[in-house]
Parts: structure tokens; sequence; C-alpha cells
């Protein structure tokens, strides 16, 4: 989302909003202001803030919430299709247009219109990974959830998802059932240096990338959704638990002692 982010203001800040083409309208979240109050207001930079894009209007912002399906097209020049699953076209004055478009048949993509001053989503997020009140959570909090539902819980700290979950546990050698409070310093170090360094290369790639967000986005998780494959560390084959509602992809080797981790969901039927 952050490289994303980048693009988009390359392309669009200093260009006024010429249309705001509501093509899905589920998914637009928030009834004032009405989108027509920013038609012909200029578009003053895009940011972002965990997972959610934010186009700044000089007061008024748009947040844009893409979850699993969200991809985004640049469209120079402008369309006035309507694709599949199609959510919003964001027309700007001389500029290339930017549709938003959800494919899959989850639902989930949302458009959120705040007046100056108000947060609306962003209010329930916690800190950015790269503050030093995630560091403090790591080196010193007493969470005694396992560190992989800490990093993806969007109120505890924002932006990272399943993907780079595993691959901070890979890096940092920890269990994916690793509880937070109960680990030794030296583990919460590794943690936390573990985060900055996989989002950091992870952004760095990102930003290799051009245009919107493609269907297809492509690997570049070190282990996420590689089980099957050699660990890139030690070569071991990586293996894949099942857990919550979604599959973690870990080394027994380099994260687990070589134990093979029961799958609970499945155990749990069984008993
Ligand atoms: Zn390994």
């Amino acid at each position: 989302m952050q490289a994303l982010a980048e693009r988009l203001e390359s392309l669009l800040a200093g260009a006024s909003l010429a249309g705001f083409d509501l093509l899905q309208f589920s998914a637009l979240k928030t009834f004032d202001p009405q989108p027509e109050s920013l038609l012909g207001k200029e578009l003053r930079g895009v940011g972002r803030r965990g997972k959610y894009l934010a186009l700044e209007f000089g007061g008024p912002r748009m947040l844009i919430h893409l979850s699993q399906g969200g991809r985004v097209d640049v469209e120079d020049p402008p369309k006035r299709t309507k694709p599949r699953g199609s959510i919003v076209r964001l027309r700007f004055d001389g500029r290339p247009a930017v549709l938003v478009k959800e494919f899959g048949t989850e639902r989930r993509a949302g458009l959120w219109l705040l007046s100056k001053g108000e947060e609306g989503p962003l209010e329930r997020l916690g800190p950015e990974p790269d503050t030093e009140a995630f560091a403090q959570l790591v080196l010193n909090g007493e969470d005694r959830r396992r560190v992989h539902t800490i990093l993806r819980d969007q109120r505890t700290v924002a932006g990272i998802g399943r993907g780079y979950s595993d691959d901070i546990l890979h890096r940092a050698r920890l269990s994916p059932y690793a509880a937070l409070a109960s680990l030794p310093q030296e583990d919460r170090r590794a943690l936390l240096e573990a985060s900055r360094d996989v989002l950091h290369e992870g952004l760095e790639l990102e930003r290799t990338r051009e245009g919107g967000l493609p269907p297809k986005l492509g690997e570049h998780f070190t282990v996420h959704n590689r089980y099957g494959q050699p660990c890139p560390r030690c070569g071991a084959d990586l293996r894949r638990v099942s857990y919550e509602s979604h599959e973690i992809t870990y080394c027994p080797a380099c994260q687990t002692g070589g134990k093979v981790l029961a799958d609970r969901r499945l155990s749990r039927l069984v008993r």
C-alpha cells in the first residue's frame, strides 16, 4: 500500500478531482460529506495509514481499503467501461483516471469520505511498525497472545498482513505459536529487527512496480504460501499449519526445533 500510495501521488498530486463515479454503491461507507463536494478540489497528496490509502484534498480526504481482492488500474487515457467488480473510478483533470475494483466473490473493499479532522476507521488502528510505540510493545509488552496474531491485529500494529507475518516469524526464527509475553529479550529483539527488515525489503521490492496494482501480485514473500518448497535458509521442507481462519507457512528446522506443528483445526474435529 505504501508503494502504491507513492505511485498514485506522483501521478496525480496537484490535479483537481473531475469525477467520482461510484460503480458499486455498497462500497461507500460514509454519507457525509457527499462525493460531489470533492469535485474540483485539488488532490494535495496520497498517503497511507495501516492498509488504507488516504487521498488528501486539503481538509477533506478519501480513504480506500482494498482488502484481499482489491486492485487498482491506472487508466491513461481514462475509460468509461465498467469491468466486473468495479467499485469506483476517480477522474482527474488532465491526468490518468484510477479505477478501484475487486475480483473474487468477497466484497470487502471500502471507501470513506471524511471531513477535515475526522479519523473514521483510522481511529481504531494501532501504531505503525516503524514507530517507537511498536518497538516498546515488542520489547516490553505483556501481550499473552501469539506473535502471529499480534502482528496481524490492526488495532495493535497497523499494516502487517498474513504474508509478512509468516516471513517475519521465519526471519526471527520464532515458532508460529510463540506467545509474546513468554519470549526472552533476545527473541524480542530478533522479532523487532525482523519486522523492520522484512517490511523494509518488501517496500523496496514493491517500489519497482509501475502503475496500479495488478490482479496477479507475484510472489515476493520468502516463506508465505511456499510450503513444500525448500527453506531459503536451511533447505528443509517448509510446512504449513492451519491456524484460526488461515494457514501459516513455517520452517520446522529454523523455527520450531524440528517439531512439526499439529494442525489444531483438524485435531479439534478429531477430538
Ligand atoms: Zn529453515
